[in-house]
């Protein structure tokens, strides 16, 4: 049963594949802020080259990823959706299903600075709240945002993630969560290479046997 009471929280993203970082922070997350947390993989990211992975592949691997964390939700609406997977139509379409529940976006502090070039992404703040998680490598100081960023980041940001649930958006939060130097690159990477034995541990094992079975981001055969 939904509980519109229970902001929902969303981590958007690739999930080329699905890893630990995704798994343990969308985890992170739901319970330091007593969210409900929903995994929504792009079909067509608008922002990067398209995923290797088709959506079901992608999607499996999602499957098999939430057996080991069953709280976590998948959203698979962005992967039926024809055209560029556009956070704004999904945050409208939640929305529309649910006029009174707080809606929350994830975005790692990597995303959180690329934000200015997301499509409309001024309206996202009428849509959802942001909630903001340090990411190894990407330092989160204001400093570091573009000058329209800094702007909405000083008239949003609360201290209190009570915000969270005063309103149904327009807030921006900060959790912090555990490290987790991860990225779906660097496991691509590594599994052209064929180097398992860096990438065991980095993704739960389903997924692995999973990637190995499809011979999922090998190079093709004939490549030097
Ligand atoms: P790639 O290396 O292909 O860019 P990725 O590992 O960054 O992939 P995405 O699917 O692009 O994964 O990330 C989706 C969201 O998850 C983004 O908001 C990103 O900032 C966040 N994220 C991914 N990995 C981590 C991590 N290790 N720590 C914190 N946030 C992460």
């Amino acid at each position: 049963m939904r509980n519109d009471a229970v902001p929902l929280a969303l981590l958007g993203g690739t999930f080329d594949p699905v890893h630990y970082g995704h798994l343990r922070l969308a985890e992170d997350v739901r319970r330091a802020l007593a969210v409900d947390v929903a995994l929504v993989p792009a079909r067509d990211p608008p922002h990067r080259d398209a995923p290797a992975a088709s959506p079901a592949d992608r999607l499996a691997m999602l499957q098999l990823a939430v057996e080991a964390f069953p709280d976590l939700a998948i959203d698979a609406r962005e992967l039926a959706r024809a055209g560029k997977s556009y956070t704004a139509l999904t945050l409208e379409e939640l929305r529309a299903e649910a006029p009174r529940r707080p809606l929350a976006l994830i975005v790692g502090a990597d995303a959180l600075l690329g934000l200015p070039g997301w499509h409309r992404w001024r309206d996202l703040f009428g849509l959802a709240h942001l909630i903001v998680v340090e990411r190894p490598g990407t330092v989160l100081a204001t400093r570091s945002m573009a000058p329209h960023l800094r702007a909405e980041w000083e008239a949003r940001w609360r201290p209190d993630p009570a915000a969270l649930r005063r309103a149904t958006a327009g807030a921006i939060v900060v959790q912090a969560v555990a490290p987790q130097p991860i990225s779906a690159t660097a496991i691509r990477a590594g599994l052209r290479r064929g180097a398992l034995d860096e990438i065991r541990g980095l993704l739960p094992p389903a997924v692995m046997s999973y990637i190995q079975n499809h011979r999922l981001y090998e190079p093709p055969p004939d490549a030097p």
